[in-house]
């Protein structure tokens, strides 16, 4: 390998793991392999799961000098999947796959698993002479790199107990979520969402993400009656069914103690109502081992636009405070509390009064 490539593996290696950004850090390496390997396209595709289905859209593509970002790429229909041979093998086997293209080309894709074993991305690489041994030692030693980065993100962006999110991290996505709003209003364009693919069913009502906060209903019992390590087990089942009852693309948080977070996306209220009920009644119904029934209530708020998120927080906790005064197991809608008097707005905070904290 000649100096040069050598001095652009360094640099290109320290400015990969000097973002703590995925999106940023998947665009620098989508880059530097495009650079180095002379390649004709790099595409990300990111991958969620429906029904234990993986459900793929072009998160990122460069073919040019350029990097498109596409940040609400449509999900490839099946016909779409078939045609990436070597993609869908890499879905199949969790390992790189090779396939050779009518004009002699290769694609080789490479499948990104994240801290629970599943598969999280695909990088597809396409060029002329990326099977050459040099080059592949470079790709494997490079994802290896990259895969190791990404591990410790992984990790200190979880929750150690339940694999979820953690505070941390909804700090960040909240205000990503929230920015992103801001511009595209800014720019009078149409809402987009960072890292989410488009709803397939586009309903007319308004377009909306909840911010929803959980608490376990009288779970200091069940540490006082049982112990600590049964509590455990239940903190544990009850991000398993939080999994289970949201979408792939929502955002599951654990932030501390038995309460959880959930940035939820949906096409309205109705559609968020619905969801958070059938989550509410997933968890009164499950039998948790020795402990049998639990309970939890939910309080939930619209993320508008120009909230502050400590404000939104805020929301949604009065809300949970008014279900656990009227009865527990049950879901509240800040909005709706205070359209029929139940409880009183708080005085809208503004950038202003939260930099007098
Ligand atoms: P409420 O319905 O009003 O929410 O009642 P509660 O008993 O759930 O509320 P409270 O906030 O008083 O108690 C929360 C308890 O959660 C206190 C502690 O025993 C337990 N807890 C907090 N973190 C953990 C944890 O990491 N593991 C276990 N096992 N228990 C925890
Ligand atoms: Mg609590
Ligand atoms: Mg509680």
């Amino acid at each position: 390998m000649s100096k040069r490539s050598a001095d652009k593996i360094i640099e290109s290696i320290i400015h990969v793991t000097g973002h703590d950004d995925r999106e940023l850090l998947e665009a620098s390496l989508a880059s530097t392999l495009y650079e180095l390997l002379n390649l004709n396209r790099v595409s990300l595709y990111r991958i969620f799961y429906e029904h234990n289905q993986p459900q793929c859209y072009l998160a990122l593509e460069i073919d040019s000098d350029q990097a498109l970002v596409r940040h609400s790429g449509d999900v490839l229909s099946t016909g779409e999947l078939n045609a990436l041979t070597s993609l869908k093998e890499s879905l199949a086997s969790k390992q790189p796959a090779t396939t050779v293209l009518s004009d002699g080309s290769t694609l080789y894709s490479h499948p990104v698993i994240n801290h629970l074993g599943n598969i999280s991305s695909v990088f597809c690489l396409r060029g002329s002479d990326i099977h050459t041994y040099e080059n592949e030692r470079f790709i494997d030693g490079y994802f290896q790199i990259y895969n190791n980065y990404l591990h410790l993100m992984d990790e200190s962006e979880h929750d150690t107990l339940t694999g979820l999110l953690n505070r941390r991290t909804f700090d960040k996505n909240l205000e990503k979520i929230l920015a992103e709003w801001h511009k595209n209003l800014d720019q009078n364009d149409p809402v987009t969402e960072p890292q989410q693919p488009p709803l397939r069913r586009q309903a007319n009502d308004k377009k909306a993400n909840w911010l929803t906060v959980i608490d376990i209903d009288h779970f200091k019992q069940v540490n006082d009656q049982y112990g600590h390590l049964y509590g455990d087990e239940v903190l544990l089942l009850f991000a398993n069914i939080m999994r289970d009852s949201f979408r792939g693309y929502d955002r599951l948080f654990r932030f501390g103690g038995e309460e959880f977070v959930i940035i939820l996306r949906t096409t309205d209220q109705a559609g968020a109502e619905k969801t958070l009920q059938r989550f509410r009644n997933a968890i009164a119904t499950y039998p948790f081992p020795q402990i049998g029934q639990i309970t939890a209530s939910l309080g939930y708020v619209e993320i508008t636009a120009h909230a502050i998120p400590a404000q939104i927080l805020g929301n949604a906790d009065e809300a949970l405070y008014y279900a656990k005064q009227h009865g527990r197991n049950r879901v509240c809608q800040y909005e709706q509390l205070i359209d029929k008097g139940a409880i009183t707005a708080a005085p809208e905070l503004d950038d202003q009064a939260i930099e007098l904290f």
